[in-house]
């Protein structure tokens, strides 16, 4: 079995679970998007609740991305890390009065609002704080993203952004309010898309509502098209860096862009997905009637989107010797949905057998959990090992 460059004699030394951090293949990522949008001209905003992990948000902010954040909390770590304030845009469809007034006062790049009750409170709060909010309207395309259904935003009925039909009616709201400034239009249609005919949906109903708003003589400033590209989960070890050059080029060549327009992106998962491995022990190898069980000291609580989304992570066996046998991959959580993967085909495994669970980077670390009053699995990077 083909499995990831580890410092396996490193693990050896230590306790398990624990998340591991590829950092070379997070700077070579990082480098080649920075690569993609200096040649259009665009900007990146990396999206925080992928991975808010404090080193990686800093190696990140290190190539001058801009951060995209979901909540006060986000918007705290992003700073910290050394996101500048005039780069963080702040979106999310519950934004409490507190996190709105921690934008305010670091006077964040845009709020990207998602409804007019949303818009309302923000002018009532900058009012009071006698200062200006930089707001842009999240817009519901209605776009099917094809992707899993929790992980899709972006079509009609939905509680993310504004309805295309009131989009119109909520900009004029907007643009009566003294305390707001408007900046443009946001997007974000989903998770884990890989087919590049979404995006270039995406960007014809972007340049339709575009084309729309001119007629009535409202120029866009600026263009949000959000995050959502994907990665190859099957094949980690072949293809470690997303397709940037050709998810940017949908962009580059469709978007119609006005003169001195901004056009901004906020990639996630397929910045920190790959780089990251949940790293475990097999505690026992469990031989039932039909099936053979390998249960790992990692479960549900350091990793969920098995659990949660159905989602495939490639499962290698570190120590693994050559001949297959076919496991199914569980965790020790009292829940029977605490399994990574089901019929697996592994080098014959045994307990003490390190156990990576691949493209764990994003939505890994930030959505464990201590259910069990399990402790949170640390995390290592390549370059400190
Ligand atoms: C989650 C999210 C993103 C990032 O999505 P990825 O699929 O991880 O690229 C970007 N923008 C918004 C508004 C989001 O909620």
């Amino acid at each position: 079995m083909m499995t990831g460059n580890f410092p396996t004699d490193a693990f050896q030394r230590l306790e398990t679970p624990f998340y591991y951090y590829d950092i070379d293949l997070l700077r070579k990522t990082l480098e080649t998007i920075k690569a993609e949008t200096d040649r259009y001209g665009f900007e990146e905003h990396y999206a925080v609740k992928a991975n808010a992990n404090p080193q990686i948000l800093k190696t990140i902010a290190s190539y001058g991305f801009g951060a995209d954040c979901v909540s006060g909390g986000e918007i705290e770590a992003a700073l910290e890390a050394g996101f500048p304030a005039d780069k963080i845009v702040y979106a999310g469809v519950g934004k409490s009065d507190k996190e709105i007034l921690l934008g305010l006062k670091n006077q964040i790049a845009c709020f990207n609002v998602e409804s007019e009750a949303e818009l309302l409170i923000i002018e009532e709060l900058a009012a009071r704080q006698n200062c200006k909010a930089r707001i842009a309207l999240r817009v519901n395309p209605n776009v099917d993203a094809h992707t899993h259904a929790k992980i899709t935003t972006g079509l009609q009925e939905n509680k993310f952004g504004i309805n295309m039909e009131q989009l119109e009616e909520v900009l004029a709201i907007a643009k009566r309010c003294s305390h707001l400034e408007w900046t443009g239009l946001h997007f974000h249609i989903g998770s884990q898309i890989t087919d590049m005919t979404v995006f270039q949906s995406l960007v014809i109903r972007v340049m339709e509502i575009q084309d729309a708003l001119e007629a009535k003589g409202i120029t866009v400033p600026n263009l949000n098209f959000g995050g959502g590209l994907g990665i190859d989960y099957q094949h980690p070890n072949h293809l470690p860096i997303a397709d940037f050059e050709g998810y940017f080029k949908v962009f580059g060549t469709l978007v119609n862009r006005r003169a001195g327009q901004g056009i901004h992106f906020e990639l996630g998962r397929a910045v920190v997905a790959p780089c990251g491995s949940l790293i475990s022990r097999v505690l026992y190898v469990k031989e039932g009637v039909v099936k053979r069980f390998a249960i790992l000291d990692a479960g549900m609580t350091d990793l969920v989107r098995p659990a949660m989304y159905d989602s495939y992570h490639r499962i290698e066996n570190l120590n693994g010797v050559e001949t297959e046998a076919c496991y199914d991959v569980v965790g020790p959580i009292c829940e029977s949905s605490d399994v990574f993967g089901k019929d697996r085909m592994l080098p014959t495994t045994k307990r003490g057998d390190l156990i990576a669970l691949r493209s764990a980077g994003a939505y890994g670390e930030v959505m464990a959990s201590q259910y069990n009053r399990r402790p949170l699995a640390p995390s290592y990077f390549s370059d400190q090992l």
